[in-house]
Parts: structure tokens; sequence; C-alpha cells
């Protein structure tokens, strides 16, 4: 026993375990210090995304019940939801009928991709997309308005320099299934833009 009560062996174990853990880190670094670089063309070829990697959110606001679960759980409040009164999923089509969507927006310029807002959905209708990159000339551009997008048919934004004519054929293709996954569900995506009354 040392003077503070501590086993002297408790000493040697936490000298052991800090040289250890540092050496484990050096020998990280180290190999990503001699590793060949690689420079990806992007936007020439796609950038190599994880599976599950958190972007930009695709949004189905056909289900949206406009419950404000999602805006509560976010750390940040930058979800930002405004309806004209209940909505509720119609079992029948299995879409979210009553009030009319006004406004669902997320401020990317505070969003941390944290995915909290994900999980308390109950109609499972918000979802982390697969998008890395809004480059925009202010801030005013980082909120994105899914209640506009919708009205085009899109549930997930679209950086400005994808809305160019001459794209890489990956590009082409990712936008295409954009709009293939919302196309079925276009025209349930404008009307929950307006008042729909359950039943109809
Ligand atoms: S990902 Fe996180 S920070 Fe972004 S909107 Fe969802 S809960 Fe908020
Ligand atoms: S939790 Fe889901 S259903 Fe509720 S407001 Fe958010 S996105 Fe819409």
């Amino acid at each position: 026993m040392n003077e503070s009560g501590r086993p002297v062996r408790d000493y040697f174990r936490d000298l052991y375990l800090t040289i250890k853990t540092i050496l484990i880190g050096m020998r990280i670094t180290l190999k990503y210090c001699f590793a060949k670089t690689i420079t990806l063309q992007y936007p020439d070829r796609p950038p190599a995304l994880q599976k599950r990697y958190r972007g930009f959110h695709f949004f189905e606001i056909e289900k949206c019940i406009a419950c404000d679960l999602c805006a509560k759980a976010c750390p940040v409040d930058c979800i930002y939801i405004e309806k004209t009164g209940a909505r509720k999923i119609d079992k029948a089509s299995g879409v979210a009928k009553g009030g009319a969507m006004t406004r669902y927006a997320i401020d990317y310029s505070k969003c941390m991709f944290c995915a909290l807002c994900v999980d308390p959905c109950p109609t499972e209708c918000i979802h982390m997309g697969n998008i890395h990159d809004l480059s925009g000339y202010d801030r005013q551009s980082m909120i994105v308005e899914f209640t506009d997008l919708a009205k085009r048919g899109l549930q997930t934004p679209e950086p400005l320099w994808m809305q160019k004519e001459r794209l890489p054929d990956w590009v082409d293709q990712t936008r295409r299934h954009w709009r293939d996954r919302a196309e079925p569900v276009r025209g349930e995506m404008v009307k929950a833009l307006e008042e729909q009354p359950a039943g109809k």
C-alpha cells in the first residue's frame, strides 16, 4: 500500500494501460501516415459512402401525421412543422389525411445528422438519406422546405450542382432513383399539402 491507500500494483497497472493505449493510438496514426493517398475525382466519380451513412433526409410527406415527435426529439430544434389541423393515417390507403401540411422544414445550418428525429416517428416517414452535399450561397438556403419539394415530386433536396445539364452518369442514376421512388406517391404528396377529410 502507498500513502493514499492504493496498492502499488494499481499504480503500475494504470501506468501500463496508459502506455498501451497511447501505443495503440500511435500505431493507427502511423499506419495512416505512410498509407498511399488516394484522390477521389468527385463529382466525376461517386463518393464512397457507407450504407448506414446519415445524409440529408428523405421525407415521405404523405405518411406524416404532423405529430411533432421528430421536432421534439431534435436536440437543436431545427425541424419546423406547421399544419392546418390534426392528421391521421387512413387505414384503407395507408396515407395520412386530415389537416394540410403547410410546412415541414429542416434547417441544415443547425442539423447535426444525429438521426434522433428518425426513431420516434410513428409512421416511419422521416429517414436519413444518402446525399452528403448541399451547397448554397447563404444561410437561408440551408433551410430545406420539404413541403415545397413535395410540390415538385421530390422527397430529398437536390444540391445546386446536381441541377446542371451535363452531369456524370452516376448523378443521373441517383436522380432517377429518387424520382422513381417518389413517382408512385406523387399524387399523394401533393394532396398532403391540402386538407383532406378522412375517408375521402
Ligand atoms: S438529424 Fe438530429 S439534428 Fe438533424 S433534424 Fe434530426 S434530430 Fe435534428
Ligand atoms: S415524427 Fe414522423 S409523423 Fe410525426 S411529425 Fe415527425 S415526420 Fe411527421
